[in-house]
């Protein structure tokens, strides 16, 4: 044949190396592939049953309510609807609220935004935070109703109210809604984190700040096919207690291995430097093909959240605060 006349044994050689190059390769691109388009059904929160105080159904049915509301971006009526509702069901609960108001300088304009901060009052010294952002991503294109994205980590910490109730053994729980974490135009330092940038700005001028042991920040949670990333910046034994407690309850799949970088709600406290964790599923729709069809998008909807993994994401917080206790305990005790 003409090839085998005209290229010698090392182009023979090239060839035969390029080959297994590029069968690698075509590998690589097909194992990928797969990553981008398919759902990880691995991940697809199943049975609702729960294994603490925390119900994923009422949780669902609260955050029915929530996404009724409509778009709630800062300053919108309908933000201030969304504040009345989580109000008056932490109050049923038992639990005192407090809002927190503040004028922020957006690029849009001046907004009126709040925190709103519920409390479980604890029978020891100091505060542990678990934090969610309660608004939606402003879209004048269309309608944004942010199911998952605002709504369902809202309605989730709602529920976590009802499980924890007014009072508790150990270190005061403080349940904090933010108002402003998405950009109102682009996501820059100055355009995100209006409502936990203000908090930190709070809790220092009260003092409280220095009360503050840990924060546990939630976002996004609510996915049917849940998978939340390990956050790299988060102190290794505080990942490592909530890691163990998923495992040791069955819900191991939902906390994976590999971890992400996410700015979020928990930065501005990290940059004070207090102890503070991301758990987020920045894989919304277990693929990522699924998630650029999802995030920030209109499909952001009611059935893409799932009963189960509010349950899940539920049940791994609720028995991994005292184990956060016992960690923070035996780090007093070394110090
Ligand atoms: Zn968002």
């Amino acid at each position: 044949m003409y090839w085998q006349e005209t290229i010698g044994r090392s182009s023979l050689r090239f060839i035969g190396v390029a080959g297994v190059g590029t069968l690698i390769f075509l590998l690589l691109v097909a194992f990928g592939l797969k990553r981008i388009a398919y759902k990880d059904n691995n991940q697809r929160a199943t049975a609702a049953t729960g294994k603490s105080e925390f119900r994923g159904d009422r949780a669902f049915e609260t955050l029915k309510k929530v996404v009724a509301i409509g778009p709630r971006p800062p300053g919108s009526p309908e933000a201030e609807t969304l504040r009345q509702l989580i109000r008056s069901e932490v109050e049923a609960a038992g639990l005192e609220v407090r809002v927190i108001p503040f004028e922020a300088d957006t690029p849009l304009g001046k907004r009126s935004m709040a925190n709103l901060v519920a409390i479980v009052k604890g029978s020891q010294d100091g505060i542990i935070a678990l934090s969610n952002h309660y608004d939606t991503k402003y879209f004048e294109e269309f309608r944004f109703v942010g199911a998952n994205d605002g709504g369902s980590t809202a309605a989730w910490m709602i529920e976590m109210a009802r499980a924890l109730g007014p009072m508790r053994d150990g270190r005061t729980v403080w349940l904090i809604w933010f108002d402003g974490e998405e950009a109102l135009r682009d996501w820059s330092s100055t355009d995100s984190l209006y409502g936990s940038r203000e908090m930190v700005r709070h809790m220092r001028k009260t003092k409280e700040l220095a009360d503050l042991h840990a924060l546990i920040n939630v976002d996004m949670i609510g996915d049917c096919y849940l998978g939340i990333f390990r956050d790299a910046g988060a102190p290794s034994w505080l990942s490592n207690a909530i890691w163990k407690v998923a495992a040791e309850l069955g819900h191991g799949r939902h906390f994976l291995a590999e971890s992400r970088i996410v700015e979020d709600d928990h930065m501005p406290f990290r940059l004070a430097g207090k102890r503070a964790i991301n758990l987020i599923d920045y894989e919304y729709g277990g693929s990522q093909l699924e998630h650029s069809n999802t995030w920030h998008t209109a499909n952001d909807t009611i059935e893409r959240v799932c009963p189960a993994s509010l349950q899940a994401v539920g049940d791994v917080i609720y028995h991994a605060l005292p184990a956060i206790e016992r960690a923070l305990d035996a780090q007093a005790r070394l110090n």
